[in-house]
């Protein structure tokens, strides 16, 4: 079974390209908080478990997610792969990854990490604006009104809220950053990691992607 784990800071586009890859591949997208929510739906003990920490607004120890985790793996429709998206999103959580995939003889086949500057990330995030009257929502590069700040429906004032003012999304992205360097490093040092610019368009990402995760290319590929 192929166990790819993609990398990218909130913003670089990890969650589109991980769904293009996985329809290409025949991998399952596997997106940690879609997997908690269906175990809860599921109804298992797992789910059940898993359900209670969030209920209380508390994250999901490492050491559940794993099992939740690997509880999926098993299903039938996962059997050529996987392609995780959201985790291991720290050190510890890399850690306890590979030592779970030891045990049953298996390891990380391949890490390729989204690479987009920390300022193009910022503006990326920070570019969403909302209309007063009724909610409207635009985005500076992705989707921007036809006169700035006027809301092409209503025509009412756009504004930010505080959680897309740039300072708000410099501050948020400087901790998530941190841990993300962290496993970046790691799958570095265990010769998995393949690095992909993320500044272009998607589908030139997609192909970059495809690239490295073809056994063939990565040995052609700069990896570290
Ligand atoms: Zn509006």
């Amino acid at each position: 079974m192929r166990v790819v784990v993609l990398l990218g800071a909130p913003g670089a586009g990890k969650g589109t390209q991980a769904q293009l890859l996985a329809g290409r591949l025949g991998l399952v997208h596997v997106a940690t908080g879609d997997l908690f929510r269906a175990a809860v739906r599921s109804g298992t003990a797992l789910g059940r478990e898993a359900g209670a920490y969030m209920e209380r607004g508390a994250l999901v120890p490492d050491e559940l997610t794993l099992r939740i985790l690997f509880e999926r793996l098993e299903a039938p429709d996962a059997s050529a792969g996987v392609l995780l998206d959201g985790f291991p999103r720290t050190l510890a959580q890399a850690e306890a990854l590979d030592a779970a995939l030891a045990e049953r003889g298996s390891r990380v086949e391949v890490a390729p990490l989204i690479e987009v500057p920390e300022k193009e990330l910022v503006t990326r995030l920070s570019g969403r604006w909302t209309c007063r009257a009724d909610g409207h929502v635009y985005h500076a590069l992705a989707n921007p009104p036809r006169l700035a700040g006027v809301c092409d429906v209503d025509g009412s004032e756009l504004y930010q809220r505080d959680d897309d003012r740039p300072e708000t999304v410099r501050a948020r992205l400087a901790s998530q950053l941190g841990a993300l360097t962290e496993v970046v490093d790691h799958y570095a040092r265990a010769g998995v990691l393949v690095r992909v610019d993320g500044r272009r368009p998607i589908e030139a990402v997609t192909a970059d992607l495809l690239t490295a995760l073809a056994p063939a290319g990565r040995s052609r590929s700069a990896v570290g």
